[in-house]
């Protein structure tokens, strides 16, 4: 089982916006004449993925496509026959290596010195990876505040971390720049990273299962949106697969530019934008048009899901399918959830993007600290009876309002909630003894 991948040299490389031709050995970006964004366009179909490379190496460090599955549990709760692929199987976690092992061997074959990206997380993660395999001296411009856990497999892999003071867009800015100022190839969500992420649609031919009714994918940038559509657009042109499913859009409420900017019909973008699913905290969608096009091309829809949503779908299919995702992969969940009805029966793929181990701080800031215990069994035994590790489990990702509905409390136990739940909700806590016994008693 495996993808047949064609590399050639016979594409164009071709804004979106102004249709002009773009040499690559001057932009792997911007359009040079009206700064969009450009796409691969094959002048022949192929039965093989075809990829923008005069030679091409398949990928070193990837072993296996990732999982395609089946989610029974799921699918009995909502009715939808849902499948998930795990892209979080990939050598670094994430769906990017994907577009990674493209861009680098790109930049080997333009001759660049170098690979230099913007990223505070899993780019960073994926780029390096591949660079340092392929010997690429790699450099990553990151905001002042990110954590070193982010930056952890970036530091691994040998990147030269770059911090910079100023927030990502000011990274972004200066990583053009630098790219600029020598033999810098420039990496990120761009044109040749499209070309290797659409191998997801081929991967899925390989696998034998194309005939999904939609493909829920969460979205930031939308590049990987666009590259999925792209895949399989190819394959319908080479005559591989008779229809595209609809592609549907998901993105939390508190970060939605791309699911504005649909129903607007224009690109949308935002100063600020925050949410736990941090990997599609994206304000200003690079390849928005791209993902309208898709939208349009397969009567495709964008809905956005709330924080709460996605704390709630983070946490059930951890325990009902076992897959311990990022924040960003429960948006397809939270999704079909949320509109169960219009999906019913149907066929529904949901595209994990992440691992869960790349982001652990949402769930101890939503978790209590257990509290160290005597080193006597009487103590492990009042703690496991006690009642409030069931509460906590109760409380993840639900209002106050919810988790008490039907619970009557005095003044003083309300209160001890309050603060407990409220704790909960904003970081991890460890509980004292008088609020254990309050608690014991509600
Ligand atoms: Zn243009």
């Amino acid at each position: 089982m495996k993808v047949d991948v064609h590399p050639t040299t016979q594409y164009t490389l071709e804004c979106v916006l102004c249709q002009k031709e773009n040499d690559e050995t001057k932009t792997s970006t911007y359009c040079t004449f009206c700064a969009d964004v450009l796409s691969v366009r094959y002048h022949k179909t192929s039965p093989a993925m075809q990829v923008p490379l005069k030679a091409y190496q398949p990928d070193p460090l990837k072993h296996h496509l990732s999982t395609l599955t089946q989610l029974p549990r799921l699918s009995k709760t909502y009715d939808i026959d849902l499948w998930a692929k795990l892209e979080f199987e990939h050598p670094s976690g994430c769906f990017k290596d994907r577009g990674s092992a493209i861009e680098v061997q790109k930049a080997l074959e333009l001759g660049r010195d170098a690979i230099c990206l913007a990223s505070t997380g899993n780019m960073a993660a994926s780029v390096a990876m591949y660079a340092s395999y392929y010997n690429l001296p790699c450099f990553v411009f990151v905001p002042e505040q990110t954590s070193e856990a982010k930056l952890a497999q970036a530091t691994i892999y040998n990147a030269t971390i770059l911090r910079v003071q100023g927030d990502f867009a000011k990274c972004e800015e200066l990583c053009k720049e630098f790219a600029l100022s020598g033999n810098v190839y420039l990496a990120g969500d761009y044109v040749f990273r499209e070309e290797g992420q659409k191998d997801f649609s081929y991967e899925l031919l390989a696998q034998g299962v194309t005939d999904f009714d939609a493909i829920a994918i969460p979205v930031g940038c939308g590049t990987n949106f666009a590259a999925i559509y792209k895949g399989y657009a190819e394959m319908k042109a080479a005559g591989l697969v008779d229809r595209i499913p609809q592609l549907l859009a998901i993105q939390p409420e508190a970060s939605s530019p791309v699911v504005e900017g649909i129903f607007k019909r224009e690109k949308v973008v935002k100063e600020l934008v925050q949410t736990i699913a941090t990997s599609v905290a994206v304000a200003n969608p690079f390849d928005f048009h791209k993902v309208l096009h898709a939208i349009d091309e397969t009567d495709g829809k964008a809905y956005t899901v709330t924080e709460n949503d996605i704390l709630g779908s983070l946490r059930e299919m951890a325990v009902t399918e076992g897959h311990f995702t990022e924040p960003a992969c429960a948006l397809p969940l939270a999704a079909m959830k949320d509109h169960s009805h219009e999906w019913q029966g149907k066929k529904v793929l949901l595209v994990l993007t992440g691992s869960g181990l790349k982001d652990t701080r949402v769930v101890a800031k939503h978790s209590l600290t257990p509290p160290v215990l005597e080193p006597t069994i009487e103590a492990i035994q009042e703690y496991v009876g006690s009642g409030f590790v069931e509460m906590q489990k109760r409380a993840w990702g639900k209002a106050r309002s919810v988790v008490l509905a039907d619970v009557a409390l005095s003044d003083t136990r309300d209160k001890v909630f309050n603060s407990y739940v409220e704790a909960i909700q904003q970081r991890g806590k460890t509980l004292q003894k008088h609020e254990i016994e309050a608690l014991q008693s509600i």
